[in-house]
């Protein structure tokens, strides 16, 4: 997607060698009209999939599931990742190490929320490793759902995420792949 490459590259900073800060349009302060296209793409590349729900994570995922959901009509769901006192108390759970806060946190999602009958598609921000992903998949198992896909904003194509997702038999679609991010410069994977 070339306007969310181009963002990347006009506003992103790498820090360290592997993570992307990327706080001007994606993490902190949102682009809605870029968000507009993302929510377009993703509709685009699962058009052939029958969709009743998007899952997401708090915080990231959120503004991007909700313009998305917009092209399919259909709710969003994100899984809380914060103890609060009016949760229900009939969640799903799985666990996440998080890469960029490295420590686990547990996160939960209402059985209200995600019913046997729903074709789930799961959107978030990044993939690196695939431990939010995974956890999300988890959840959508223990309601004996289907996930019907992974959409990723911008995935790290030099880290494992992928071949967890593939290994799976889910279809991923990311809508810019990097290569690498070497001396603080991003390499884009060509085709995305
Ligand atoms: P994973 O669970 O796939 O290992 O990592 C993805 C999650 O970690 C995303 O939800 C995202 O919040 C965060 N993350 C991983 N790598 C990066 C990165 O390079 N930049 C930012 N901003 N977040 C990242």
């Amino acid at each position: 997607m070339e306007l969310l490459k181009n963002k990347i590259l006009e506003e992103g900073r790498v820090l360290g060698k592997d993570v992307l800060k990327v706080d001007s349009f994606l993490n902190h302060q949102i682009d809605v009209e870029l968000f507009n296209e993302i929510g377009k793409e993703f509709k685009k590349r699962f058009q052939n999939k029958e969709v009743t729900k998007i899952l997401t994570i708090e915080a990231s995922g959120i503004g991007i599931a909700c313009i998305t959901a917009q092209y399919f009509n259909v709710p969003v769901v994100f899984a809380k990742k914060h103890e609060a006192t009016n949760m229900d108390k009939d969640n799903y759970e799985a666990e996440i190490f998080s890469f960029t806060k490295n420590k686990s946190y547990t996160i939960k999602v209402s059985k209200k929320y995600i019913l046997p009958e729903d074709k789930v598609l799961i959107i978030d921000d990044f993939l690196a490793n695939a431990n939010a992903a995974s956890a999300l998949i988890s959840v959508v198992e223990q309601a004996k759902a289907e996930v019907v896909g992974v959409g990723i904003v911008i995935e790290k194509g030099f880290q494992n995420g992928r071949k967890v997702i593939e290994d799976k038999n889910i279809k991923l679609e990311s809508l810019a792949i990097l290569e690498s991010m070497e001396d603080g410069k991003v390499i884009f994977k060509k085709l995305t």
